[in-house]
């Protein structure tokens, strides 16, 4: 055998690289099902039979030569490598960089102990590489969103006008925050399901079977497997969902957890569609007059800008990035994250809908469960070990940064130059979480008080010297300024039962 060539369960694209230049008379295609993916994060069950069935799918889907093993054959991917590098001794191994530095260091491992030469090339699917991410970020202090942002429209003449930004504005997210008001959204049109064909239903009997224990449902499992299906998805987000998309998406609302957002994450990361597709499909709604700018550059933005962006800055930092815990967050994640049993309503609607489909929209990721544990001081490296288990579209490259840098500020700034910390009254905002909560989002010290907003004071109160003078929080501290010793040590108080509260599942 030439080449043995590595396909991972998060590199499925129909047109794989390495798959398309192979050689089928000297080379063999070599994919494998362990356990430990399945285990080294307490993954929810979606999230697992999102991976083996889309894997199932693209293995029938080749008719090139194929080394494949199913689940229960080896417990590790290191294990099931070197069994097949002894067994078939082939000259080289390639494989397009993995989506976790985990992975990436066990191949690395496996080639070296084989004494077999290890090509491991940049993954096209990505539309900056990791060589001009490099350059991009050579020299700066600072990683800003936005300038890496602007840099790839430029590059790419995404939504240009020769060296100008389509309709004069590079940046519509002041378009793009208002909430539903008092009447909600209405009936949002419904997306696109994926009933489960006989692949996927023999995956969910092992899945229930195998890790009966693993968190979330398969009842409402609904998830585009095959690259067919992902085009379908992407087709009905632009047609139906598009239009709204901008306007309102940071807003949440009981019982909607799907809304106007594409819901196409957990295709992008299973590279089942290809984020120029999506990227140009969006574009040309627009054009056509089938949807606003706000809408088609906040959509664009996400893809083009911070999916790459976070890309960039995980390969760059790693493995640096796991022991950051800049503000020297020290408390386990609450029993909540797991069970969704608690009076909070925000947390129990974005914890119960992430059980139920494993999906929460961006802006519950970010501000309601990333919120509560950064407030708390939940220990970065149990909520990242969340983040990584309950959601379909959770693979590391995009995780990690999301939780360690941008919600947790466990990258002591590397990312956001300031915490997102915000206090009940931006839930009240942003959604109808509030109303019939247990709880009252104007209220920091009774036993009625809102635990964001508690903890949003005590959070101020106890990074006090670190972000007192900082240029963006100035307004935030200026309003603490103003309590009284009495209300602070009441909110102290307060946020200390809280914590006992939280731990004891009884918040
Ligand atoms: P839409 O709102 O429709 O956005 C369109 C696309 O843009 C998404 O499909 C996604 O590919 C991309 N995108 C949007 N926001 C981001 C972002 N911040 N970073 C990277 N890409 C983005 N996204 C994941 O794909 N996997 C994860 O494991 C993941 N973990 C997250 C953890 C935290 C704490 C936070 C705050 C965000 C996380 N995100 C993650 C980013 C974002 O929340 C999801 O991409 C998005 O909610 C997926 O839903 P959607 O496809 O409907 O997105
Ligand atoms: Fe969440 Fe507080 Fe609002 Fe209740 S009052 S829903 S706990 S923000």
């Amino acid at each position: 055998m030439r080449d043995l060539i590595l396909v991972l369960g998060d590199q499925l694209d129909p047109e794989h690289p390495l798959i398309t230049a192979m050689d089928r008379a000297q080379d063999c295609l070599w994919m494998a099902e362990v356990d430990e993916e399945a285990t080294h994060v307490w993954s929810h069950k979606a999230r697992l039979v999102v991976f083996l069935s889309a894997m199932r799918h693209r293995r029938d889907a080749l008719d090139q030569p194929l080394i494949y093993h199913e689940l229960g054959t080896y417990p590790d991917l290191a294990t099931a490598l070197s069994a097949d590098l002894e067994a078939q001794a082939p000259q080289r191994v390639r494989v397009l960089k993995p989506g976790d530095w985990r992975v990436e260091q066990a191949i690395r491992r496996c080639c070296d102990s084989a004494g077999i030469e290890l090509c491991m090339e940049d993954d096209p699917h990505f539309m900056c590489s990791l060589d001009d991410f490099a350059a991009w970020a050579q020299g700066r202090k600072r990683f800003v969103l936005e300038d890496f942002y602007r840099w790839m429209r430029k590059r790419t003449g995404t939504l240009m006008q020769a060296d100008e930004p389509v309709g004069g504005r590079w940046n519509y997210d002041e378009d793009n925050r208002a909430s539903f008001g008092r009447h909600g959204p209405g009936s949002p049109p419904t997306r696109q399901r994926f009933t489960p064909d006989a692949t996927t239903r023999a995956v969910m009997a092992l899945v229930e079977q195998r890790w009966a224990d693993h968190p979330g449902s398969l009842e409402a499992f609904d998830w585009p497997v095959t690259a067919t299906q992902a085009q379908q998805a992407l087709e009905d987000f632009i047609k139906y969902r598009l239009p709204d998309f901008g306007t309102h998406q940071d807003a949440m609302w009981t019982d909607e957890p799907f809304l106007s957002h594409s819901t196409l994450s957990v295709a992008l990361n299973l590279k089942l569609i290809d984020p120029r597709t999506v990227i140009d499909a969006a574009v040309e709604a627009w054009a056509s007059g089938h949807a606003p700018i706000n809408a088609v550059e906040g959509f664009v933005r996400q893809i083009l800008g911070w999916r790459e962006y976070v890309r960039g800055l995980y390969w760059r930092d790693m493995p640096g990035w796991l022991d950051d815990n800049a503000l020297d967050a020290d408390e386990p994640l609450p029993p909540m994250y797991w069970d969704g049993q608690t009076n909070m309503r925000c947390m129990a609607q974005t914890v119960g809908q992430t059980l139920q489909y494993g999906y929460a929209h961006h802006i519950q990721r970010l501000m309601i469960t990333g919120l509560f544990s950064l407030l708390l001081g939940v220990r970065p490296r149990e909520i990242h070990a969340w983040y990584l288990a309950v959601y379909v579209d959770a693979v590391e490259w995009v995780e990690l940064p999301n939780t360690l840098g941008m919600s947790q500020h466990a990258d002591g700034g590397r990312m956001a130059s300031k915490p997102y910390v915000a206090s009940g009254q931006y839930v009240k905002r942003m959604s109808n979480y509030c109303r019939g909560c247990r709880y009252d989002p104007a209220d920091a010290t009774t036993d009625d008080a809102c635990p964001m907003t508690t903890l949003y004071w005590d959070f101020l109160a106890r990074h006090e010297d670190r972000f007192a003078d900082h240029r963006r929080m100035r307004f935030q501290y200026r309003n603490y300024a103003r309590k009284t010793a009495g209300e602070r040590s009441a909110i102290s108080r307060r946020a200390n039962a809280v914590r006992r509260l939280v731990q004891d599942g009884q918040l």
